[in-house]
């Protein structure tokens, strides 16, 4: 049975807004118990977490035991203020405080370093983003504090250079990675970056009716000839739905993902492979 990747369990798959709330005053037990029910009753036993501002994928470690699931957390995700991230964690102005946030996470149990290097997918025009990606100085520094305190590196990045940034830094897995154009799909066959293509929160979106279907439908299609390609290459391709997101519960997200890797013809034998590489490296040093 294949894990799931990349979660947020902090979120519902409904309305993230409503779902962080939750957790305003403390972690709400409760709400963290249910995504956990969620992954146990459909029989997954990994789950990376990609991180959360309130404390609840914290929670969901310390909980995880009880459902049989092993679970890797970056406890939050960090961003550089101004851009991208404030919803799954923390931001920082400049260098000393990254390092400090590095040293937090370190000190506080997390698994590994989760850091937000671009925007995100701008969901009513296919083949944009919502913002450019950090430059590839600041990347590699990003990446290279966390390598140097043991650390290994979730990076969530989109953009054909940003994402050539990210590879060439060596970021330990490439989260969404959209928009890769074939040069950059062949450095990335020949790291040792895993990529999570999370196809679910785009395909999920389809007949929705919140974004018009045929921008969510190029989108959609994109991805699947980019990881099909990444296939061929022999790129390590591994399973995360981003489970949490809207249209993506925890539990089915993950197999509506499977899905997706099918169809774009990722056989199962190398998401195992992906998996295995991100159970060995995304722990504790
Ligand atoms: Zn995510």
């Amino acid at each position: 049975m294949l894990g799931e990747c990349h979660a947020h369990v902090i979120m519902d798959g409904v309305n993230y807004k409503n779902a962080v709330a939750l957790h305003k005053n403390g972690v709400c037990e409760e709400a963290v118990r249910k995504n956990l029910k969620a992954y146990q009753d459909a029989g997954i036993t990994f789950v990376r977490d990609g991180g959360d501002a309130h404390g609840a994928s914290a929670l969901a470690k310390e909980l995880a035991g009880e459902y049989g699931i092993d679970y890797r957390t970056p406890l939050f995700a960090i961003h550089k203020r101004g851009h991208y991230g404030g919803i799954v964690g923390l931001p920082y102005d400049n260098r000393q405080e990254y390092r400090d946030l590095v040293r937090k996470a370190k000190e506080e149990g997390a698994d590994f370093i989760k850091i937000m290097i671009s925007g995100l997918l701008d969901f009513a025009h296919a083949g944009t983003l919502t913002e450019e990606g950090l430059t590839e100085e600041e990347i590699q520094y990003m990446i290279g504090t966390a390598h140097d305190a043991g650390m290994a590196v979730m990076a969530h990045c989109n953009g054909d250079e940003t994402c050539r940034y990210a590879i060439r830094a060596e970021a330990d897995s490439l989260e969404h990675g959209a928009f890769m154009e074939d040069e950059t799909l062949l450095m990335l066959s020949e790291s040792r970056t895993v990529w999570i293509p999370t196809f679910s929160p785009i395909g999920n979106l389809l007949g929705c009716g919140r974004f018009p279907d045929e921008e969510i439908k190029k989108n959609l299609d994109g991805q699947m000839r980019r990881v099909r390609k990444a296939a061929e290459l022999g790129a390590c391709i591994g399973l995360g739905s981003d489970a949490g997101a809207y249209l993506v519960p925890h539990g089915k997200g993950t197999a509506d993902e499977h899905a997706y890797l099918r169809r774009a013809g990722v056989p199962d034998g190398l998401l195992h492979e992906a998996e295995e590489q991100i159970r060995l490296r995304f722990k504790r040093p």
